[in-house]
């Protein structure tokens, strides 16, 4: 197989559009992804034929309006590319039907946004992301919003969010004087991590096929503390997947570099090469879900759930975030010439800023019922943000606070106090993993995500929060008299005040906890609480101001997060309940009744024959039973008041303090009585079975 043959081959790009558009049509098109130009109805149509013609050579018979609901995953409808004249077969698929879709939105979460009489949602063509096939089907990438056009999905702020961010970098820029510079674009890659286990012991887990994650099981006696599986061989199964995997998601484009083994027993990743925000974002739900289905293939299920195990690691998603021009300068290099160094600490201020202004958005930003599991606990950044600069900077950092400046030299020249930033930086920087917001050289790395999520969430918001600091950047500049001299204030004043959320030492340490609540920085450990800040007046303002969201749709999605995280603790507490019931209540049972027919048996033979362990395991598997028993029918009850609550904030508090609670103290008898009872009697696979199965 040669990857240059297969790479892209199921996606309409450039190569593909040159070959099946008309020269003015493609220039056209071309003007539309590059620099945001509308496109009329006419080019459209074109496109449409084109695009047709090239998905019907590839085998397509039907055509969709790609899109990403709230519900954080992808939506799609397929309609077949036939139609009739005079009962004759037509294959047609004109330019409206690429533009524009009507789709009933009525059974995805709209947050209210959307009346029931109104239950018409549309998909509009995103033609930033490139189509493609996938199974047959022409996938069309789509924002999603309500008849009112308030957005419905994650594409929309997305895409809102980063002409937000082009504007106020434009307006920075234009004090530097390169007039070739015309656009600026977020660019991301996401590291995607994910376990791997055996379909069929998986199938016999109602908690894995329900949830995606293990409610019970005691943690066995070699997790990952031997550090044996962080980068080792990968095992034949596994490495069948991944080849098959990488040549599924090169054929859609998808820029699949590496691979390799995790920390945990079972535990892989997956780092593409980087792109432009929107198609990074769509590349990694295709990523996701050609994970899932070619695991599916090799009788392997592959688990994105955060925490799928306790004990061992949880799984998250690492966002590198950075920004170029259309020129193919990155911003955040810091360059070789004083100009250079001096637009790159400007623009890297404005990350500081903005990170420690909206700590609590970017908190929100990864806020699920699932990483509150991982966020805090030992192996993923704690739930309180800071930012990771690595020693050189900090050098640099402190000797501008301390009047080290941006010297005039010659026109529009500028100096730092130091010579000029060592071009180290990339070397130097990060091996820094417990930060969660770490400059890694040339961009940020977010770490914070969860396995599971869309990135198009954080995304939006750095995009945004930075946007935001540039604008008022832009306005500060705007009216100086000197330019270098207002840039030297900005930036000392900036890394002065802001200074607070630069922290280099370990995030995982308890120092760091007490240290974080001095500098008056935000933690917000669980969804519940912190996601109830979206819609804080200082956000909404900032959404409203650059266009991302209007305030119904932030308090919209407000409400959607909140009633997602407790949908998702209901199921998980009406599975535990389910298990403790029904299979592991009756396996202690069954154990139980073993060791007193044995007790009986061996006293009958001689009733000299000490039975002391039998008696003692049968006291204490009959205690543990009890508070099974009670504490599951305590949840039951606990999860029957959690459903008639109205408000939405209080319902998910509720099922933290009162039902996820629960389940953890189920879980703590359930995982003793799985430590002393006979494996057989143990009703589904253990860790040991999962963890160590492929
Ligand atoms: P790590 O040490 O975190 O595992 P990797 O090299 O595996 O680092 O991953 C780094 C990720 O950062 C890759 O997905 C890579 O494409 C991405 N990346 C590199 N440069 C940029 C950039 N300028 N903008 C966005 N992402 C980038
Ligand atoms: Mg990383």
């Amino acid at each position: 197989m040669k990857i240059d043959e297969i790479f892209a081959e199921n996606v309409f790009n450039e190569d593909a559009m040159k070959k099946y558009l008309p020269d003015s049509v493609f220039n056209s098109l071309r003007k539309t992804i590059f620099d945001g130009s509308p496109l009329d109805t006419v080019v459209a149509s074109a496109v449409a034929d084109g695009m047709k013609e090239w998905a019907i050579k590839k085998g397509a018979t039907h055509f969709t309006h790609w899109f990403q609901p709230l519900t954080g995953i992808t939506a799609e409808k397929h309609d077949s590319f036939i139609s009739q004249k005079d009962n004759k077969l037509l294959i047609e698929f004109s330019g409206k039907e690429l533009i524009k879709g009507e789709s009933d939105a009525s059974s995805f979460p709209s947050g209210g946004l959307r009346a029931t009489f109104e239950a018409r949602g549309y998909t509009a063509w995103d033609p930033t992301s490139y189509a493609f096939i996938k199974d047959g089907v022409l996938c069309i990438p789509t924002a999603f919003c309500s008849y009112g056009g308030e957005a419905l999905d994650k594409k929309t702020p997305l895409l809102r969010s980063m002409e937000a961010l082009n504007k106020s970098s434009l307006k920075v820029l234009k004090f530097f004087g390169d007039e070739n510079i015309k656009r600026v674009i977020p660019t991301v890659g996401a590291e995607q991590e994910y376990f791997l286990i055996d379909k069929k012991l998986h199938d016999k887990r109602e908690d894995l096929v329900i949830t995606g994650r293990t409610l019970f099981g005691a943690n066995p006696p070699k997790g990952q503390e031997l550090g044996d599986h962080y980068f080792g061989a990968i095992r034949p199964r596994v490495a069948a997947f991944m080849k098959e995997l990488d040549e599924e998601l090169w054929k859609l484009g998808v820029f699949a570099k590496t691979e390799h083994n995790e920390a945990a027993p079972s535990q892989h990743e997956l780092a593409p090469v980087f792109t432009t925000a929107n198609i990074s974002a769509d590349h990694n739900q295709i990523t996701m879900e050609t994970m899932k289905k070619v695991a599916e293939k090799h009788n392997l299920v592959c688990l994105l759930s955060e925490k799928p195990f306790a004990g061992v690691n949880g799984s998250g998603k690492h966002n590198n975030w950075s920004l170029i021009t259309n020129t193919g300068v990155n911003l955040f290099d810091s360059g070789n010439t004083p100009l250079e160094n001096a637009r790159f600490m400007l623009f890297f201020s404005a990350v500081i800023k903005a990170v420690d202004e909206y700590q609590d958005l970017l908190r929100i930003s990864v806020a699920t019922a699932g990483n509150d599991h991982r966020l805090g606990a030992n192996e993923a950044p704690p739930a309180i943000i800071s930012v990771f600069v690595g020693d050189d900077l900090m050098e640099i950092i402190k000797s501008i606070e301390n009047g080290g400046k941006f010297k005039k030299r010659e026109k529009r020249e500028m100096k730092l106090g130091v010579d000029s930033l060592p071009s180290i930086l990339l070397d130097s920087t990060d091996r820094n993993r417990t930060s969660p917001f770490a400059f890694t050289g040339n961009k940020f790395e977010f770490r914070m995500l969860g396995s599971s999520a869309s990135i198009s969430d954080c995304n939006t918001v750095i995009n945004t929060i930075v946007a935001e600091e540039l604008d008022n950047f832009a306005e500060e500049l705007s009216s100086a008299e000197d330019f270098n001299e207002r840039l030297n204030e900005i930036v000392k004043k900036t890394l002065k005040e802001h200074g607070r959320i630069i922290y280099n030492g370990n995030n995982y340490s308890i120092e760091w906890f007490n240290e974080a609540a001095k500098r008056g920085l935000l933690n917000l450990p669980s969804t519940d609480v912190a996601v109830t800040h979206l819609s804080d007046e200082k956000n909404i303002k900032l959404f409203e101001k650059h266009k991302v969201f209007s305030a119904a749709e932030v308090v919209s999605r407000r409400d959607i997060m909140l009633e997602s995280y407790a949908k998702c603790i209901n199921i998980e507490g009406e599975t535990a309940y389910a298990m403790a019931k029904k299979e592991i209540y009756p396996a202690i049972l069954a154990y139980i009744e073993k060791l007193s027919e044995t007790v009986k048996l061996k006293k009958e033979l001689d009733s000299s024959i000490s039975c002391k362990s039998e008696i003692a395991l049968i006291s204490k598997l009959s205690d543990i039973n009890d508070n099974i028993s009670e504490i599951s029918d305590k949840l039951s009850k606990k999860i029957n008041e959690a459903k008639t609550i109205k408000s939405v904030e209080e319902k998910a508090h509720y099922y933290k303090n009162s039902v996820l609670s629960l389940m953890n103290d189920l879980r703590k008898y359930a995982d003793e009585a799985e430590m002393n009872i006979g494996k057989s009697f143990w009703p589904f696979p253990t860790y040991v079975d999962l963890l160590f199965s492929v």
